[in-house]
């Protein structure tokens, strides 16, 4: 193996795959150093079982609603070794895939931990690798509290290493991983609780989709309890028990799992060596163009704090490429509009500016529009699971700059309005736009 190239890049994930693979396709002679499986967080602990195993708890869902569409079903049960087995093989089928793409393509795989020894030189292991670019992409992991007894519950990662399921899960904090990850265990019939430090979860989405959620979730049997600071963790006879900074107690259970929150993944790599600014939490800052403070290095997806989503990284990863080989002068991921799912039960679809957001920049020049409604799903029986939406606009012309929706399919709704709001769509344009019957995504064009 050769140890000079044009492009090496740092990290196997969504997004330095995507920059190498699209940097290779322009003739750049690429490499990719990686020290876990291929396909980083998303493919192997992140969005791909996680997705997996939300499908898995959605069943459950449509099978609590046959009844009222006339089966007559007995479920023996749901088999959570079985399911972990296909899944886990599901995921190393995409670990070979990306394993074969590197290789159609011709980029070099190096397998091991990356550390810089300046600013053009990498080494894994004992070996050092040259390069004119170097791209860092090397994602993040998941944070546990500094507190006694941490270490006793596990995080995202364990939750897929699980045999068997748990049957009492206690989860510690409020964004996307714990309310996914409750609704799954749920769903699945685990006893389950979210407790969360301040008044909620979900606080940086539209106040509505946070209360929505919260309700649903409490109907659905997760209990939820507010204010809760971490202060330790025991063992008990009877399992784990977290105690708050209060005195209250919670537990015991068989899982506690932590949700607070991602770290960047810098500490091994000597960023120091190739002189590479990181901020006080250790990500590295990027400007519009993935452009770390030294020439030759940049750095793209969760490793440099911002929208650690997927599809995010990945845009970043090609666009960079299209820029850097590709002879597209000044082409760059824009961090607007960037849609984004939840993948509760139900789902969480949101894109563009909050209602508070929105009312800070424009003032009185926003107008809000709101539905609620219960999907036509739940007509025939006494469950019933309500939906929300808001539209949020802004100016004369009232330019939609906000569009929020709980509930079913949320998750496959909001990719198209992304498109429009990125063209500029205003509340007319909704208007004038055909609604599709019957659909719950009807009523994203039918707000009066
Ligand atoms: P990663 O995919 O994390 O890849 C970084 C890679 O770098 C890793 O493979 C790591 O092993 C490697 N690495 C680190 N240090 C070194 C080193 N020194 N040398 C060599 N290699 C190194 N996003 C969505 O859009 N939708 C979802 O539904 C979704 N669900 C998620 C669910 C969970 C539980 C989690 C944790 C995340 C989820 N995400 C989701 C977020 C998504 O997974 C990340 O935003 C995405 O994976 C980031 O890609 P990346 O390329 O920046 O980093
Ligand atoms: P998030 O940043 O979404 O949420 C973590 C929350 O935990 C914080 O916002 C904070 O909320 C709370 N928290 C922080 N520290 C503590 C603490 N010490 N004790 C208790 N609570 C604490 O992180 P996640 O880990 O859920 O997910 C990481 C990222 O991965 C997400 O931001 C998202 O970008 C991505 N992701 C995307 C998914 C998707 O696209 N569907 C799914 C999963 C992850 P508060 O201030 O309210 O207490």
């Amino acid at each position: 193996m050769s140890n000079k190239f044009d492009l090496l890049v740092i990290g196997g994930g969504s997004g330095g795959l995507a920059h190498a693979q699209r940097a290779a396709e322009y003739g750049i002679n690429a490499a990719v150093v990686e020290c876990g499986p291929l396909g980083g967080t998303c493919v192997n602990v992140g969005c791909v079982p996680k997705k997996v195993m939300w499908y898995a708890s959605h069943y459950s869902h449509l099978l609590h609603h046959a009844a009222d569409y006339g089966y007559d079903l007995s479920v023996a049960g749901q088999d959570w070794s079985a399911l972990k087995a296909h899944r886990d093989a599901y995921v190393l089928r995409l670990n070979d895939i990306y394993n074969t793409n590197l290789d159609k393509r011709g980029v070099t795989y190096i397998e091991g931990v990356a550390r810089f020894i300046d600013a053009n030189t990498v080494a894994v292991g004992d070996k050092e690798f040259q390069a004119r670019h170097i791209v860092v992409a090397t994602g993040g992991q998941p944070l546990t509290p500094n507190i006694p007894g941490a270490e006793l519950g596990i995080t995202s990662d364990g939750f897929f290493e699980l045999e068997e399921q748990p049957r009492r899960v206690l989860i510690a904090g409020s964004g996307y991983i714990a309310v996914e990850l409750a609704g799954i265990f749920s769903g699945l019939g685990s006893e389950t609780q979210i407790v969360v430090r301040k008044d909620g979860v979900l606080r940086d989405f539209d106040t509505m989709l946070a209360r929505e959620l919260m309700d649903a979730m409490q109907k659905g049997g997760i209990a939820l309890d507010t204010g809760v600071i971490p202060a330790s963790v025991r063992r008990t006879d009877d399992g784990l028990v977290l105690t708050a900074e209060d005195g209250r107690e919670f537990g015991p259970v068989d899982v506690l799992l932590w949700a607070i929150g991602r770290a960047p993944n810098t500490a091994m790599l000597d960023l120091d060596k190739a002189g590479i600014e990181t901020d006080n939490r250790g990500f590295v800052p990027t400007d519009d163009l993935q452009a770390t403070n030294v020439e030759n290095i940049h750095a793209l997806g969760d490793v440099t704090g911002r929208a650690a989503l997927t599809p995010v990284a990945i845009a970043a990863g090609r666009r960079l490429a299209d820029r850097l080989y590709g002879g597209m002068e000044g082409r760059h991921l824009e961090y607007r509009l960037i849609p984004t799912v939840v993948f509760s039960h139900p789902t969480i679809g949101t894109v563009g500016m909050t209602e508070d957001q929105a009312r800070e920049e424009y003032g009185d020049d926003v107008k809000v529009y709101t539905s609620g409604f219960t999907p036509m799903f739940y007509a025939l029986g006494k469950d019933k699971q309500r939906s929300v939406m808001k539209l949020i606009t802004a100016g004369d012309d009232e330019r939609v700059i906000g569009c929020h929706v709980f509930g079913d399919g949320a998750d496959e709704m909001m990719q198209g309005f992304a498109v429009a709001m990125r063209m500029g769509a205003t509340k007319k344009d909704f208007d004038d736009t055909v609604a599709i019957h019957p659909t719950n995504a009807e009523e994203v064009v039918t707000m009066r």
